[in-house]
């Protein structure tokens, strides 16, 4: 166990993860997706401990998965969302995790349209916290199941091609997803129209091996993994994209993309999709497409993490 692990009580991002951290916990997430596999899809590990899943912002597979996760190792979930709380009545998110710790929890998931969200509950909460998306900063959890759908289908991270294509600029997807791939040694392109990509330097001066196109057929030539982003409208200002038809024109995951690309090429998507403008519905269902993986793997990992977390 490395040292990093053994005093880990918060996953805000992957950006303070060793590459062994990371390896270390797709391996317990290999262990938990052998006791998911069982017919009793639970173990003893965290009975006792209360996890609250605090959700500010809309979610289906993460907060599923993270309730499911915590069930699986047996902890006490209450999933609590802004909507019907006193958040409604002003309560401040400070005040909000005050009382959590006092009603007992021990471990926070937090999601939130606020980037930094996680990190300020951080530091009045005595417990762990997880950031399960904060605004565009990060998604740690997302590239911790991504990484582990990798790592299963082609073995390693190391030396492979990854092309993340779409809505960069928006997606704390990306982000985190760079943060891990990176650290475990893949060559990551990303490709998205100028207007969804933001400045160059920004990404380079950060992960200064990164790549950048601006043209998803020569991005995806010869990929190992083509990572496909949401079009995330709520995020958007008026004015970047002159229309989903032409945006999907040059950038969708198309059939005949698709047919270009190797049949071992990995199509992998975070959801929820907008068929139809980033990814085409055929894609989504092709052999070599790995969505529904991901989504699975995401109880694994979060289990993994929950784990880890309470020590
Ligand atoms: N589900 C992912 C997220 O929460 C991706 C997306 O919404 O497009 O960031």
């Amino acid at each position: 166990m490395t040292i990093a692990t053994a005093r880990r009580r918060h996953a805000l991002d992957l950006d303070d993860f060793t590459p062994e951290e990371i390896e270390e916990i797709l391996d317990t997430a290999e262990s938990m997706k052998e006791v998911l596999s069982r017919e009793i899809k639970q173990v003893p590990t965290l009975r006792g401990r209360t996890v609250v899943n605090m959700f500010y912002e809309e979610s289906t597979r993460t907060r599923i998965s993270f309730e499911l996760a915590a069930r699986a190792l047996s902890a006490n979930v209450v999933s609590f969302t802004a909507r019907g709380s006193s958040v409604e009545k002003g309560e401040s998110l400070i005040d909000t995790v005050r009382t959590l710790q006092a009603l007992g929890a021990d471990m926070v998931v937090i999601r939130h349209n606020q980037s930094g969200a996680p990190h300020l509950v951080a530091r009045h909460f005595a417990g762990g916290v997880i950031n399960a998306g904060d605004g565009r900063h990060a998604h740690p959890t997302q590239a911790l199941l991504d990484l582990l759908t990798i790592r299963e289908h082609l073995g390693q991270i190391r030396g492979l091609k990854v092309v993340i294509v779409g809505d960069i600029l928006h997606s704390r997807v990306a982000r985190s997803n760079l943060w891990g791939l990176t650290r475990l040694g893949a060559e990551v392109t990303l490709c998205a129209p100028p207007t969804l990509l933001g400045p160059a330097a920004y990404w380079t001066a950060t992960w200064p091996q990164v790549k950048i196109s601006y043209k998803v057929d020569e991005a995806i030539a010869g990929a190992d993994v083509v990572m496909a982003l949401r079009l995330q409208k709520e995020r958007m200002q008026a004015g970047l994209l002159p229309s989903l038809r032409e945006y999907s024109r040059a950038y969708a995951i198309t059939p005949e993309r698709l047919a270009r690309l190797g049949e071992k090429t990995l199509i992998m998507h975070p959801g929820p999709m907008n068929e139809g403008v980033e990814i085409w519905p055929e894609v989504v269902t092709a052999p070599n497409t790995v969505i529904d993986e991901q989504v699975t793997n995401g109880v694994a990992v979060r289990m993994a993490l929950l784990y880890r977390l309470a020590g």
